[in-house]
């Protein structure tokens, strides 16, 4: 088997070869490797090369591939059943752990994935409140329910107010720039008393990593009190990832409800969604906002998942940042001095490297990158045994499987880059 001939088959059998677009490795001007194994920190492809890992899943595996406790927890769980659609003890502990770890979520519903978990914040939010519309920022993503594709991030940039979404649908859909505050004071001013909540990235990471500014997140949290809409932290990436807590206890704002996905499954299937336990209430079968799933709370992805938490608990967040920081201040001084011009935004264990001469603070500085640099610079590092996301408007994620030896092998590999 070899990734070539795997994917020309695949294409034959699912759109563009993948279930999931930006896998198709469209934006970086190449075709995808089929991985067979992985573990730690690397992954191994269908020809038997290995690689250093900087997507993990696109963020679940912080812990890294088969954290030996994960895999056990998953093991143990399975021997019990896979699915049982009755309630099932996991679904307490992993509930418990989020509300220790995130304390605004009182109360909480697992779903699938972070599609769901947002997608049912918002229908919760415009049912508690009565009201229709919502403020949502360019080039954030949350996931691809039809009321959030307009102008949303990731592989759904490319796709603005994708065919299939009907007009009236995203009708109710504001949009700002992010980290425009006075842009959403304005929507607020015209349509303020119809305005459900307003939904971010608190720290966006699906046009590139992007961080709030000083004073946005507080902004708009003081906006919400104001006209009494509810503050929503996507926190899909964010949560696990910035601060054990998320980017709510790494910037100090309590959102009023959060979604969560990707590391909460621990490699698994889960969502989540939670909040403030008067605003939950409103969910059937005790309020009247319907929201139900077939494999929700699934016994054998709230054992990963709690066993993912319980490890973050034992990690050092502090000294994996600080190697964050060290390797991707080394790989902007290689860029440098091959003349690229480059720009980094990092926060805890995620960073993107853009190729711009300029900060960027929205979807559109993020959008004027160079994107046929960062192709020539993901081609190579590739060829090198580095797996980073084949788009630049992505984050890159360290883990806390990396060694210093990874990471050495990462600046190796990009000295080695020609442009
Ligand atoms: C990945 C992501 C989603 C969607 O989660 P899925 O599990 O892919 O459905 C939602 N919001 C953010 C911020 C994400 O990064």
């Amino acid at each position: 088997m070899d990734s070539k001939s795997l994917f020309a088959k695949a294409q034959t059998l699912m759109p563009g070869g993948v279930n999931s677009p930006l896998r198709a490795c469209k934006y970086v001007n190449s075709e995808p490797v089929f991985i067979e194994n992985a573990k730690g920190a690397y992954l191994w492809d269908v020809e038997g090369r290995q690689y250093i890992d900087y997507v993990f899943s696109w963020g679940p595996q912080i812990l890294g591939h088969q954290d030996p406790a994960v895999s056990e927890a998953a093991h143990k769980a399975i021997d019990h059943g896979s699915s049982y659609g009755a309630p099932c003890y996991g679904e307490i502990a992993l509930a418990e752990e989020i509300n220790k770890l995130i304390p605004s979520m009182e109360m909480m519903r697992m779903v699938s994935s972070g599609t769901e978990a947002t997608m049912s914040a918002l229908r919760l939010a415009r049912g508690y409140t009565g009201r229709n519309k919502f403020v949502k920022f360019i080039g954030n993503y949350h996931g691809h329910a039809d009321a959030f594709l307009a102008a949303a991030g990731s592989a759904a940039a490319v796709v603005p107010g994708t065919p299939g979404v009907p007009e009236e649908v995203t009708s109710h859909t504001l949009l700002a720039q992010y980290n425009d505050l006075d842009a959403v004071k304005e929507l607020f001013k015209e349509s303020g008393d119809e305005i459900a909540c307003v939904i971010l990235e608190p720290a966006a990471g699906n046009m590139g990593l992007v961080l709030p500014t000083d004073g946005f997140l507080q902004g708009l949290r003081d906006l919400c009190d104001q006209y009494g809409a509810l503050l929503i932290f996507d926190e899909v990436i964010t949560g696990f990832r910035l601060a054990r807590g998320g980017a709510q206890e790494r910037y100090g704002i309590t959102p009023d409800l959060t979604t969560l996905g990707k590391i909460i499954g621990g490699g698994f299937p889960v969502g989540c969604y939670g909040g403030k336990r008067e605003i939950m209430e409103h969910m059937a079968p005790v309020g009247g906002v319907f929201q139900a799933g077939t494999l929700s709370g699934n016994p054998v992805a709230m054992a990963a998942g709690l066993a993912t938490l319980k490890r973050l608990q034992e990690c050092d967040y502090e000294a994996l940042e600080k190697k964050t920081i060290a390797l991707s201040n080394e790989l902007v001084s290689i860029m440098k001095e091959k003349g690229q011009s480059v720009y980094l935004a990092q926060a805890g264990s995620a960073f993107t490297m853009y190729f711009s001469d300029k900060p960027v603070t929205n979807m559109v500085e993020s959008g004027q990158c160079n994107a046929d640099a960062y192709a020539t610079y993901w081609q190579q590092m590739l060829a090198n045994g580095i797996y980073l996301a084949p788009a630049g408007f992505e984050c890159s994620f360290t883990c806390f499987a990396h060694t210093d030896e990874d990471f050495e092998k990462t600046l190796e590999a990009a000295r080695k880059v020609q442009f």
